[in-house]
């Protein structure tokens, strides 16, 4: 089987560009929020992209993830590399385990394949609940949102403001697939396996799926709702509010 490096990594007219712009975004990111700015990291290619570039041009952005209780092994087996390979501890924020565990004996483990309101209402416990505390005192926030993983993202732009008026800095948003892996491949970033076995957007395991070649981006991401429901709503802009 091939890796995704070999079916990825491409180097792209403006690659370095693109590099460039991304790291001066983060400096002045950070610049202008000091000691209240992090990056909300998926674990998946694109925040660990950000997270090599944060790692090696220090630049003074915090790191935290969501650890939903529903990660895959290999999700989380990226926290000691990344670790071992920056010195940096990424934090973690998990759900509330009583909110948790009632949901499950109300509703079941695949409550969230019933219904959109049930996959919202499991999204809410174990990544809106747990987002909060992850901003609680920040004013701004890093994310891999690029502008080609989906038609809902097509015009994500480099700063935007979430639904609480926060800081929200996209600066992968002109990155393309070829560019996120020509990056990994080229400094050595460590990945998560799943990738390797076509999984390229990686949620949690109940909610994730392998794609076939030729299907969207997102299509192994809640695969059986409509694609205009796809979204976790992490990543509402104060605009849609
Ligand atoms: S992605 Fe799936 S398992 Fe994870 S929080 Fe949302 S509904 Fe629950």
């Amino acid at each position: 089987m091939s890796t995704a490096i070999e079916r990825h990594a491409r180097l792209k007219p403006g690659y370095e560009q693109r590099v460039a712009q991304t790291v001066l975004l983060l400096q002045q990111a950070a610049a202008a929020h000091p000691g209240t700015i992090v990056l909300a990291t998926s674990l998946g290619a694109e925040d660990m992209v950000l997270t090599d570039l944060i790692a090696n041009h220090r630049i003074p952005v915090a790191l935290a993830t969501l650890d939903t209780g529903k990660l895959h092994a290999e999700t989380l087996a990226l926290l000691p590399k990344i670790e071992a390979r920056y010195g940096i501890t990424v934090e973690r924020f998990e759900p509330r385990s009583e909110q948790a565990i009632h949901f499950v004996r109300t509703h079941g483990e695949l409550a969230m394949r019933q219904s959109v309101d049930l996959r919202k209402a499991c999204c809410g416990i174990r990544k809106l609940e747990p987002l909060s505390r992850l901003l609680a005192g920040k004013t701004a926030w890093v994310t891999g949102l690029r502008r080609e993983q989906s038609g809902a993202r097509a015009e994500v732009p480099f700063e935007d403001r979430d639904d609480q008026g926060r800081a929200k800095f996209n600066p992968l948003a002109e990155w393309s697939w070829a560019d996120v892996w020509h990056h990994i491949a080229t400094h050595d970033v460590p990945y998560n396996e799943l990738h390797d076995r076509f999984f390229p957007s990686i949620g949690c395991e109940p909610c994730t799926r392998a794609v076939a070649l030729g299907e969207d981006f997102r299509a192994g991401r809640w695969w059986w709702e409509n694609e205009s429901a796809k979204e976790c709503g992490l990543h509402v802009s104060e605009t849609v509010k």
